[in-house]
């Protein structure tokens, strides 16, 4: 039995040869399940702190840190004393931010921000922080 040379596989095989070659078959290793349940990934708390840096230099706020949140990751809407629709993120003194979606977190910042340094979160955002770090408008 000769063996097959790349010049006798059909065209039109090659993309899924290709597939092969590059390890995309998963499916076809032997390793093992992951474990169930809810994880963060490192990265995400890697983003999140990062975030939180650019947000603070931006904010030029000086007092505040990432070590000092409580966060916690909600349904993309919640109930909240706000909006009777729900909110996708909320700040609650003194610490605590909850996210139901990653696109808020730098709002959500800006609150907390602005209370540890004021005293006020600024609930209805009249700071031009808002603004000026492009997480929100403000409405002053
Ligand atoms: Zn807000």
């Amino acid at each position: 039995m000769d063996r097959l040379t790349l010049r006798q596989v059909p065209i039109y095989f090659l993309p899924f040869l290709f597939l092969l070659l590059t390890g995309c078959g998963s499916g076809t290793s032997s390793a093992s399940a992951a474990a169930s349940g809810v994880f963060v990934d490192t990265m995400t708390d890697q983003f999140l702190k990062k975030s939180f840096d650019d947000t603070k230099a931006c904010t030029g706020l000086a007092q505040g840190t990432y070590e000092d949140l409580s966060v916690v990751f909600m349904p993309p809407s919640f109930d909240c004393p706000y909006y009777a629709s729900g909110c996708s993120g909320e700040f609650t003194e003194p610490n605590l931010v909850k996210l139901g979606t990653l696109f808020v977190w730098r709002h959500e910042l800006v609150h907390y921000l602005l209370y540890t340094n004021t005293g006020d979160p600024d609930t209805y955002h009249h700071s031009p922080l808002f603004g000026t770090c492009g997480v929100g408008t403000s409405t002053s």
